[in-house]
């Protein structure tokens, strides 16, 4: 394990979207705070003509089987980003399922989300989180 592998998992929701021009699917990572903010841009072909595909979060850091049953969409029904309570919800059914305490920065994460606190308050408020803000390319 890295460093400090809680908080790159809280800071590393992506989002796949289906470019327009290449018709390539592309897998973009960004922070709560940027999302919405930054332009995706085509990994492939540098183009902005981005399109969603699926609304949901998944672990950037995850192993790629747990991703998979993560990512379920039977699991994922109903789950919409944008719903603080519902991410909370959401991360808390993750870390059970990994059998793993994954601390106290986690557990509080997963508590203010759930109260309904948004992302962007809560990264504010636990200014810890973004010392481990990754760079976007
Ligand atoms: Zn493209």
């Amino acid at each position: 394990m890295g460093k400090c592998p809680r908080n790159e998992v809280l800071r590393m929701p992506y989002y796949d979207y289906l470019c327009q021009a290449c018709r390539r699917p592309a897998r973009l990572f960004f922070t709560y705070a940027e999302y919405g903010v930054k332009t995706a841009v085509c990994p492939h072909c540098q183009s902005d003509t981005l399109q969603r595909r699926i609304r949901r979060v998944a672990l950037a850091k995850s192993e790629d089987a747990r991703l998979d049953s993560f990512s379920d969409d039977a699991m994922l029904a109903g789950f919409d980003e944008d719903d603080p309570q519902a991410m909370g919800r959401f991360m808390r059914k993750m870390s059970q399922e990994m059998g793993e305490d994954l601390g106290d920065e986690f557990n509080e994460v997963v508590d203010r989300l759930e109260k309904g606190e948004s992302p962007e308050t809560i990264e504010k408020a636990m200014p810890d989180l973004a010392d481990t803000a990754p760079d976007i390319p």
